[in-house]
């Protein structure tokens, strides 16, 4: 069964300027309800309103695809990216659409996964249809994660580097690596964090602060609104960041030693 929504609710949006990846249409498969496995202190929906692990259809395909159809040719589109209301992955029709973008459009596929999926077969194979997909990781151990992230269940650094390994080793994509930095790594942390990277062997890593309000409940023009400074009508909470020269010296120092290129904003 699928969630409930109301007819104004659009699963396309955008396209949205994003300094990573151009101009990025965002394809929203999980609905008006926020819904993730995990619940991450800085999350830009707010507070997650369901925490799930359930992979499930949690928007109709028919929807979806008709959202879609409405943006086609793609003009002004640089890359169409999975993102939306919570975890892409949990969206039992992920590959299906991946699957259909694949006929009637060469504009590149990214999916963004928090990669507490990824020991699971039938994701792996269904993300294996995306041009590029950007995996989560904030934490070197399963405390930082519990703190950072707030999963839904126990999970621990190693598991989403080893099942990031696995999806490494089938896929034949761009894979980049995406870490939140809420505050300066000690040297130790870091050396563990190269560690963890030399052994996913991403194309690309990405460390960002948290330069973007966290609304205090669930607002949908969050999924798209990429700006830290538009004006928004509805109460949010900044967030504390790291400086650039934080983010910048840390960049250098992964790259010097995994050899992977490093951006950071
Ligand atoms: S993984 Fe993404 S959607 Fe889920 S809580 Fe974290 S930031 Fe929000």
């Amino acid at each position: 069964m699928s969630t409930l929504i109301t007819e104004k609710f659009n699963s396309v949006y955008g396209p949205v300027d994003s300094w990573r990846y151009g101009r990025s249409l965002g394809i929203d498969l999980i609905g008006e309800v926020s819904t993730c496995s995990f619940n991450c202190v800085y999350c830009q929906l707010g507070e997650i309103e369901h925490k799930t692990e359930e992979r499930k259809i949690y928007l109709e395909t028919a929807k979806i695809l008709q959202d879609l159809n409405s943006y086609r040719p793609f003009n002004d589109t640089d890359i169409i990216t999975f993102s939306g209301s919570g975890e892409p992955t949990l969206a039992l029709n992920l590959g299906e659409i991946l699957a259909y973008l694949k006929l009637i459009t060469k504009t590149p596929t990214l999916v963004l996964t928090n990669g507490t999926t990824l020991g699971d077969t039938q994701v792996r194979k269904e993300l294996k249809l995306a041009d590029q997909v950007s995996i989560k990781l904030d934490g070197i151990n399963g405390e930082k994660i519990r703190k950072v992230n707030r999963p839904v269940r126990e999970i621990s650094a190693t598991e989403i580097r080893d099942n990031s390994i696995k999806f490494r080793q089938e896929y034949h994509g761009k894979i980049s690596i995406q870490t939140m930095i809420l505050v300066p790594w000690n040297e130790e942390h870091i050396r563990e964090y190269i560690e963890i990277i030399k052994a996913i062997q991403p194309d690309e890593i990405q460390l960002n602060t948290p330069s973007r309000p966290k609304p205090l409940k669930h607002e949908l023009d969050a999924r798209g609104n990429h700006s830290p400074t538009s004006i928004r009508d509805y109460p949010v909470k900044v967030l504390k960041c790291v400086s650039s020269d934080v983010l910048r010296n840390m960049a250098q120092k992964i790259q010097e030693m995994t050899a992977i290129p490093v951006t950071y904003r």
